[in-house]
């Protein structure tokens, strides 16, 4: 089911001061995909995740589940959680340290007061969904975290609904496991016809697990796409940043190509992959370090956006060298084979491709 978020305002009054949680957030989350929301603390996930599920009361604004309005400024409509028709899944596991696995589940049914033998064959075809077949009778407290964190799953998925909704779920897994858990809750939701809102404010999970990712700032989405094109293509420099890695310089446009961009820096002119801006206007130029290339300073001339200055610092991290070159006074961040002969206090050249150099707006 697709949610339609429209003109979402959330104020919070705290020590004489307002802080806008929600500044106005307009929003459709698509049916049937994973949809990450990504931002720093106290952008606003949680806040909108809350009103969604109808555990926040917005002040302002508009939200749809399908055809159903759920909540309503305008329309003085508040449909109370338990009939939004939603699965939650929260950071801690809420899960019932004294019930079994088997009445963890069950408790959505047995609230909905189903049939024995209804909430027994529904349990158990969910369980054996989350790979926890058999595990029915065992005390949830002697479960693995990962474990545990599929109950919680399980428990949201019983009651069989449209939508599901995370906050920060793996949050409190180790890194090994919340890396396999991601993987397998990845897979557990492709196989489901449902719409699955996460909450996250790790970049690498977010990429990892969506198919759509919307950023927010200070109480606003301020861009929406899929994995690769927040990473590789994003607009706005917070995101860039955000995202991961990256050079940012400072730039003004010299040219507008037919297919370029021309702009220049403090530390030389680049050309880069196209993209208009108003004249005048004051942006950035992001270069991921694993795009900046270093190169025979005897080919300079047959290569691109070239740029000469010193190994700063290397810094072994196994698959690469994370490193940064000295040009002017500009630190320039780059990723260095680990079988590369260069030394710190080389001279280097390095260059970097004009697809990979993008323009983004401050
Ligand atoms: P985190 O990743 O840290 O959980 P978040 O992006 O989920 O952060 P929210 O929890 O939605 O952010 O909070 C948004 C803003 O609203 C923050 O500035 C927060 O301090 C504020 N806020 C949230 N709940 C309350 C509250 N009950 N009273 C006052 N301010 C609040």
């Amino acid at each position: 089911m697709e949610i339609q978020i429209s003109g979402v305002k959330k104020y919070y009054h705290s020590e004489g001061k307002i802080i806008k949680a929600l500044d106005g957030v307009n929003l459709t989350i698509p049916a049937n995909k994973i949809f990450t929301l990504l931002g720093p603390s106290g952008c606003g996930k949680t806040t909108l995740l809350r009103s969604i599920v109808g555990l926040e009361t917005p002040d302002e604004g508009e939200i749809r589940i399908g055809d159903t309005i759920v909540w309503s400024s305008e329309k003085r409509i508040d449909v109370p959680t338990e009939k939004r028709g939603l699965g939650m899944v929260f950071q801690t596991y809420a899960i019932w340290p004294h019930m079994d696995v088997f009445n963890n589940v069950a408790y959505p049914l047995q609230n909905m007061k189903l049939p024995k033998d209804e909430i027994e064959r529904r349990v158990e075809k969910t369980l054996q969904f989350v790979q926890l077949e058999g595990f029915g009778s065992r005390p949830a407290t002697r479960l693995s975290g990962g474990q545990q964190q599929r109950v919680a799953l399980a428990r949201a998925l019983v009651a069989e609904p449209k939508v599901i909704l995370f906050d920060e779920p793996l949050s409190n897994l180790d890194a090994k496991l919340r890396e396999e858990t991601r993987k397998e809750l990845r897979s557990f939701l492709s196989e489901l016809q449902i719409t699955a809102v996460y909450v996250t404010h790790d970049r690498i999970e977010a990429l990892a697990l969506s198919d759509q990712i919307g950023v927010m700032r200070a109480g606003n989405i301020i861009e929406i796409g899929d994995p690769k094109k927040i990473y590789f293509d994003s607009e706005h420099q917070f995101v860039a940043d955000f995202i991961g890695r990256s050079n940012l310089l400072p730039v003004t446009i010299q040219e507008q190509g037919k297919d370029f961009t021309k702009v220049v820096s403090a530390i030389g002119t680049f050309t880069c992959s196209k993209r208009e801006f108003p004249a005048g206007s004051e942006i950035t130029l992001c270069i991921r370090p694993e795009f900046v290339d270093l190169i025979d300073p005897a080919d300079k001339g047959k290569h691109q956006n070239t740029l000469t200055g010193r190994m700063h610092t290397m810094v072994f991290v196994g698959e690469v060298y994370e490193s940064e070159i000295m040009v002017g006074d500009q630190l320039i961040m780059v990723k260095v084979d680990p079988d590369s002969k260069v030394k710190e206090g080389d001279e280097v050249v390095v260059s970097i491709a004009a697809e990979h150099c993008l323009l983004v707006a401050r």
